[in-house]
């Protein structure tokens, strides 16, 4: 699985004609092995233990770079810490402000806000860059 996730990511690459650097493949790998919502230190720290060549700087300019070709996205959680996941078909995250867990939700569930949203104001709802807040079904069960 992490494999295949990788193998597809570097062809999404070549096949956009974006060379695979040794910072690129890096940072791929190290998101795909480590899963969805982690922040570039993060990454930066997980790179460097493999490929030591690969300095923390490079790390930070390969993700704009990454994100810019539409291969990585990232979302602020709580009070703005960005984390980064794998671009795919789109989801919307929601951020627990007691214990901090990432709940991915899909699109859809958020479709009829959307549209509500553009009828009333002609506004478009941007809901991918900024996670939803609240408390998770854990924290409220503790209380
Ligand atoms: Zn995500
Ligand atoms: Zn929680
Ligand atoms: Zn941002």
């Amino acid at each position: 699985m992490v494999n295949g996730q990788l193998t597809g990511l570097l062809a999404l690459l070549r096949e956009n004609r974006v060379r695979v650097t040794v910072p690129r493949r890096a940072i791929l790998e190290s998101l795909v092995e480590l899963g969805p919502h982690v922040t570039a230190e993060e990454l930066a720290g997980h790179v460097q233990a493999r490929y030591p060549e690969v300095h923390g700087s490079t790390v930070y300019r390969t993700l704009d770079r990454l994100t810019v070709l539409g291969v990585v996205e990232h979302v602020h959680l709580g009070h703005g810490r960005a984390v980064f996941h794998v671009a795919d078909a789109g989801h919307q995250h929601l951020h627990c402000d007691g214990c901090g867990v990432v709940v991915e939700a899909p699109d859809e569930l958020f479709s009829d806000l959307v549209r509500a949203v553009e009828e009333r104001y002609g506004f478009e709802l941007g809901l991918d860059h900024f996670a939803l807040g609240g408390r998770c079904r854990l924290c409220r069960s503790a209380g």
